[in-house]
């Protein structure tokens, strides 16, 4: 009985005391975490085409076409199937793929959301995305290096 008191005292304490821990999506945007793992950028300037990303993937969200000199040609992702383990972006080696804070896309079946690099570019939840603001500030501050504005589609 003191057991039941005592959980019932806590639940008011914490309904009373005015904090909230949801906000009214979509009218007010939500703070997610530094660390959350929202859709990858990537950036062809920086792509040496080695091919970690598509081999570490565990479901083939990431498709790159190669030509016979193994330059690279496309770089395809299906986002739809992406399960956001940030494993592409551990494997890389030169940080040419970022994974961003960005949740907001929709599609009515997983094949909809299926692009390679051109259409990517065109997607308007995807072109606008500064994948450096979503990266904790030195780490950023490394991606930024180098001449010239760093290209990510
Ligand atoms: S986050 Fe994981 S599932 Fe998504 S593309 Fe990268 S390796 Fe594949
Ligand atoms: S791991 Fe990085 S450098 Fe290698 S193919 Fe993927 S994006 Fe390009």
């Amino acid at each position: 009985m003191l057991g039941i008191l005592k959980g019932m005292a806590t639940t008011m304490k914490h309904a009373l005391d005015g904090e909230t821990f949801t906000v009214k999506y979509p009218e007010e945007e939500p703070e997610v975490s530094p660390r959350f793992r929202g859709v990858h950028k990537f950036s062809q300037e920086r792509c040496i085409w080695c091919r970690q990303c598509e081999n570490v993937c565990p479901n083939d969200t990431i498709q790159i076409v190669m030509d016979d000199k193994r330059n690279g040609e496309q770089y395809n992702l299906h986002i739809g199937q992406c399960i956001y383990c940030r494993l592409c972006e551990e494997v890389c080696p030169v940080d040419a793929i970022l994974l961003t804070q960005n949740f907001e896309f929709v599609g009515d079946t997983k094949d909809e959301l299926a692009y390679n690099k051109e259409q990517l570019k065109n997607v308007p939840w995807y072109k606008d995305i500064d994948p450096l603001e979503s990266r904790e500030p030195d780490r950023s501050a490394w991606v930024g290096e180098g001449d010239g504005e760093v290209d990510y589609q």
